[in-house]
């Protein structure tokens, strides 16, 4: 039996640094939670009413993963690239129509994450109806900080915190959560089949706001960690 050959080299395998560890943790897929937090969704023009709605989501390309510390390009097509700071989801166990009893079962851990959006095209896309994917699934924009394991720990309290150059741009606390952990966790895995490797960005409170090259993002969540990223020139 001859070994499998390619055309060219297959992308690596994409995974991120595990506090503690010296292996690493394998990246499967890339979800997004939209409006997650009440202030955000006012400032984004669409309240939410939970007592009516269910949390709806995006996804983004494994590729676009960016370890905390980079620098990444200005990215092309927007004039409006802005910041999302979250808390990030880890997925560590299978699951599928979890119940939120159970859900905790799936979290291998945490990290902080950064959301990167061409928000003038998301809104041109929203506006028209089309798929957020040119706004969204932006190269080099999921940024995440190392996975800090916590197996099993619903996260349901937390300062999270963001500035771009040292002023305070964003600030919140876990607790806002709309939809919270396990609640996402049963929601999202009545759509698919997760999987360890599978990462939720759980949604940005309100302060977004535009970078510009050059600039430096810095933010924590309290009890989770820190994450940094650096905004390179255009290209
Ligand atoms: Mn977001």
């Amino acid at each position: 039996m001859n070994p499998t050959t390619y055309l060219w080299n297959p992308s690596p395998v994409l995974s991120l640094p595990v506090r503690g560890r010296t292996e690493r943790y394998p990246i499967h897929r890339l979800f997004f939670v939209g409006r997650n937090y009440h202030a955000h969704a006012v400032e984004m023009g669409r309240p939410v009413d939970k007592s009516v709605e269910v949390p709806f989501y995006f996804t983004k390309a494994p590729s676009t993963l960016v370890e905390s510390g980079a620098t990444v390009a200005y990215p092309p097509g927007t004039k409006d690239y802005q910041h999302e700071m979250e808390l990030v989801l880890a997925i560590g166990a299978p699951g599928f129509r979890v119940g939120e009893a159970h859900a905790h079962e799936l979290i291998y851990g945490y990290a902080c994450g950064l959301d990167m959006t061409r928000r003038d095209l998301q809104l041109i896309a929203r506006e028209k109806g089309r798929p957020w994917d040119l706004g969204k699934d932006v190269e080099e924009s999921s940024v995440v900080s190392e996975i800090v394991p916590m197996p099993g720990t619903v996260l349901d309290k937390g300062a999270l915190a963001m500035n771009v150059n040292g002023a305070q741009r964003q600030a919140s606390d876990l607790s806002k959560l709309i939809w919270n952990i396990p609640e996402l966790i049963a929601d999202l895995s009545k759509f698919y089949h997760l999987q360890p490797g599978d990462l939720i960005f759980t949604g940005t409170p309100e302060g977004v706001g535009p970078v510009q090259s050059g600039d430096r993002i810095e933010g924590r969540i309290d009890g989770v960690g820190t994450i940094t990223l650096e905004v390179g020139p255009a290209e």
